[in-house]
C-alpha cells in the first residue's frame, strides 16, 4: 500500500485529497543497475508535520520552499519517518541498521539518496522518539529556544501550539533553564497537559480568549522576554503589543497561515523598533551537521527522566491522511505518529 497526493490542493486540505492505493511489493535488494548507492527500507514510523502542507500546492514561483520539493500526485507522499534497513549498497548503513530520514508512505522504500539518513544511535529507546523529540521536531526546538532565542535564567516565556510535537519541548527546556513559562493550546485537555505533565507554570485555550492582548497582559502583567512563534496571524499581533524591551521572537513556524491563501496583515510590527526586539526566523534543514549535539543533550535528558514527551499515535498507513489533516485542526495531542509497522 502506499499513500498519495491525489491532485495539488488549494486552501484547506481535506483527507480526501489523498487516497491510499494497493501497489505491487517492490524487490528486496538494491536493483544493481542504477544508483551509486541506495537502500530499501522498512517503512515503520512516519511523522506528519505542519510543513508538508506546503508540499501539496506546486510551488513553480516560491523558491524559499524549495528546501524539500512538492509532492508528485501519483506518487507516495514523503515525510522523515524512522526505518529499517533492509538492503543497502550506501557503505555507512548495513541490513538490520535503524534510520531515520525522509522515506516514502508506503510500507517499503527504495531510498536514492541514503546519505541524507541518519542512523539510530540509540534503538534501547523508543524508535517512534526519533519522528520527534530526538528528531526533526525535538532539533526544531532545541535550535529555536537554545540558539535563537538566546534565553536567560528567570526570563518569561510564551510558546503557542504549545502542546504540539515542539512546543512541548520548548516549554520544558524553559523550565529546565529556570524560565517562567506560559503555553497556549486548542483545548482545556491540552491546556491540564502543558501544566501537570510538562511543568508550564500557566497556559490557556486560546480558542475560549476574546481578546489575546488583553489574555497575555493578563498572563504576563510585566511583558514577554521570548515569543516561540508557532502559529502567527492575530496571536503574533497580540503578542507583539506585549513584548519588553529587547525582547526575542524566535519565528519557528506560522501554522495558522498555511492554508490561506493570503496570509493576515499583522499590525503591530511597528513596536519592534522602539523596543529593540529581535525577530528571528529559522529552518532546522540548515543546521542537520549539527544534530548530534542536539541528540546526546535530548538522549541524557530522557533517561534522567528530565524530559517527558507525549505521542499521538495512529495505527496503519490507510489513517496517515486523517492524522496530517488532524494538524491543521489541532486533533493531534502531543506528536502526531502513524506505525505503518513496530518492527
Ligand atoms: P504540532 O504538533 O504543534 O501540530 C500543529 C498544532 O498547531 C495543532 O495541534 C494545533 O494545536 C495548532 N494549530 C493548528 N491550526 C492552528 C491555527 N489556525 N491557529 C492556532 N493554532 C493552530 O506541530 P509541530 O510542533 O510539528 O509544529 C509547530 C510549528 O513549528 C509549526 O508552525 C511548524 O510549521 C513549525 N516547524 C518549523 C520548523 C522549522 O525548521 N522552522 C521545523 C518543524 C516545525 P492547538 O490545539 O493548540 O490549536
Amino acid at each position: 500500500m502506499k499513500v498519495v497526493l491525489k491532485n495539488y490542493v488549494k486552501g484547506k486540505p481535506k483527507e480526501t485529497d489523498m487516497e491510499a492505493l494497493t501497489t505491487a511489493t517492490i524487490p528486496m535488494k538494491v536493483p544493481e543497475t542504477s544508483y551509486e548507492a541506495a537502500m530499501v527500507v522498512k517503512n515503520l514510523y512516519l511523522s506528519c508535520d505542519p510543513y508538508m502542507r506546503f508540499l501539496m500546492t506546486k510551488h513553480d514561483e516560491a523558491p524559499e520552499f524549495s528546501y524539500l520539493s512538492d509532492f508528485v500526485p501519483g506518487e507516495a507522499i514523503r515525510s522523515y519517518g524512522v526505518c529499517k534497513v533492509i538492503d543497502s549498497t550506501y557503505p555507512n548503513f548495513k541490513a538490520g541498521d535503524y534510520v531515520w530520514g525522509i522515506t516514502g508512505w508506503e510500507e517499503y522504500s527504495l531510498i536514492t539518496n541514503p546519505e541524507i539518513f541518519i542512523k539510530i544511535n540509540h534503538p534501547e529507546l523508543p524508535l517512534s522518539y526519533y519522528t520527534g523529540i530526538l528528531g526533526m521536531a525535538g532539533f526544531t526546538a532545541y535550535l529555536g529556544f537554545h540558539e535563537v532565542a538566546s534565553p536567560k535564567k528567570g526570563e518569561y516565556v510564551y510558546v503557542s501550539a504549545a502542546a504540539g510535537a515542539v512546543g512541548q519541548l520548548v516549554g520544558q527546556f524553559a523550565k529546565l533553564m529556570g524560565c517562567y513559562v506560559v503555553g497556549s493550546a486548542g483545548s482545556d485537555e491540552k491546556v491540564e497537559m502543558l501544566k501537570s505533565k510538562f511543568g508550564f507554570d500557566d497556559a490557556f485555550n486560546y480558542k475560549k480568549e476574546t481578546n489575546l492582548s488583553l489574555a497575555l497582559k493578563r498572563l504576563f502583567p510585566q511583558g514577554i522576554d521570548i515569543y516561540f512563534e508557532n502559529v502567527g496571524g492575530a496571536m503574533l499581533d497580540a503578542v507583539l503589543a506585549n513584548m519588553r524591551v529587547r525582547g526575542r521572537i524566535a519565528v519557528c513556524g506560522m501554522i495558522s497561515q498555511y492554508n490561506l491563501d493570503n496570509p493576515e496583515p499583522v499590525y503591530n510590527m511597528m513596536i519592534v523598533t522602539p523596543k529593540r526586539i529581535r525577530v528571528e526566523g529559522f529552518f532546522v534543514f540548515d543546521h542537520f551537521p549539527r544534530y548530534e549535539t542536539f541528540e546526546k543533550m535530548a538522549v541524557s535528558y530522557i533517561k534522567e527522566n528530565k524530559i517527558t514527551y507525549v505521542e499521538d499515535i495512529v495505527e496503519g498507513l490507510e489513517n496517515a491522511p486523517g492524522a496530517l489533516i488532524g494538524l491543521y485542526e489541532g486533533r493531534n495531542v502531543g506528536k502526531q505518529v502513524v506505525v505503518v509497522s513496530r518492527e
